[in-house]
This record gives C-alpha cells, structure tokens and sequence, in this order.
C-alpha cells in the first residue's frame, strides 16, 4: 500500500506539471465526502484508539466541483493528522462555510505540531519537517506539494495552523461552484 500510494502521488505530481490534469465537475455533497475519507481510516484510527469527529453546518449547499480531488486533498491532510497524532489522540473534522461563496474543510489533530521554520517548507515537494519531530514516520514528501497544487485547480486555497506539541489544523477553502472566468464549467 505504502508503494502504491508513492507512485500514484509521483504520477499525480507529474499529471499537474504536465497540465494534463482533468477536472471532474460534479455535484457534490460534503458530509458525504467526509465519511467516505474517514471511512478510509477507520482501521488505522481504531488501531490507535483515535477519536475522529465529523461535525459539517446543517446549511451547507451541494457543491459544484471536482469530488475526486478534493477527496484527494482531505485524504491527504487525513492520513497526516492520523500519522502524526499519538494512540489515544483526536481528529475533528469540520465543514462549514468560510463566506457565502467559499466552503471551509479542516482537519485538526492532536498530533506533534509543526515548528514556524517548517510551516513553508513542507508544501515543497520531497520536504518533510524537521527529523527530529517526524522521526520514524514514512512518506515521500509529496502530499501536501499535490493538495497545493489540486487546490489550486479547484480555485482554492490551503491554509494551516500548527503549535508544537499540541496540534495543526490544515484547511481547504474552495469556491461552492467552480467557474472559469466566471463561467461555471460542467
Ligand atoms: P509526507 O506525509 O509523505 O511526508 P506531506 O507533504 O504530506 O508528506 O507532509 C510533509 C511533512 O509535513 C510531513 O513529513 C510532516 O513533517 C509535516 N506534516 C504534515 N502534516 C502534519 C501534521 N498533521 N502534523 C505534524 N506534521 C505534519
């Protein structure tokens, strides 16, 4: 699995590069969203006895855009949250709407944090923060490099908050509908 998820994560960074990523315009529901990223962890998150809240705003519209990829995004902060938070830690996923246009999704854990110096460096590709924090863990690198660079096809943006030895929250901010110029695309 580990080796899967490396190569699908190099074929994806490679696809963006290339331009050569499709967008996928769906209707879209976010509370279903988040149970089926969720749903993805429940071995591991049970394994570690880790607590896992979904709470999304009842008023939240259906959104128009590309499900894949923002499943993607959350997949990734996901399996980072899950990672990087201690046995017997918290995740609490959250939906709701950032303005009347933009959607807010985060994923807030209980995990180690990460430091101010590597709050930049770790959306650049193949950087991981400082070793000493990460020890131990696996991975390539890449995720948060391709959730930036997804968000950006979905016209949104990443955000984060960290304090060390307490927790991050990573978020996705995406438009409700995906327009092209002002052009919804379907
Ligand atoms: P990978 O997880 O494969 O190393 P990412 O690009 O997803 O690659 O993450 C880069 C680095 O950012 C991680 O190696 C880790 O150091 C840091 N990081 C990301 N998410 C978290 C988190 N929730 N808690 C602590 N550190 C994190």
């Amino acid at each position: 699995n580990r080796l899967l998820s490396m190569i699908n994560d190099l074929l994806n960074i490679a696809k963006t590069e290339a331009g050569k990523m499709e967008l996928h315009i769906e209707k879209t529901s976010v509370p279903e969203l988040c149970k089926t990223v969720v749903g993805h962890f429940a071995a591991l998150t049970r394994k570690k006895k880790i607590k896992v809240k979904v709470s999304t705003d009842n008023g939240l519209p259906p959104l128009m855009t590309d499900p894949g990829k923002v499943e993607q995004i959350l997949y990734n902060f996901l399996s980072n949250a899950v990672k990087f938070t201690p046995d017997r830690g918290r995740i609490e996923i959250r939906a709701a709407m950032a303005d009347e246009k933009t959607v807010r999704i985060s994923v807030a854990d209980t995990g180690c944090g990460i430091a101010p110096q590597d709050k930049e460096k770790i959306f650049e590709k193949f950087q991981q923060a400082d070793g000493s924090l990460t020890r131990g863990s696996t991975g390539s690198g890449l995720g948060l490099a391709i959730s930036k660079e997804l968000a950006a096809l979905l016209a949104g943006t990443i955000g984060m908050e960290s304090t060390v030895g307490k927790g991050s929250t990573f978020w996705i901010d995406i438009p409700v509908t995906l327009t092209r110029n002002g052009v919804t695309v379907s």
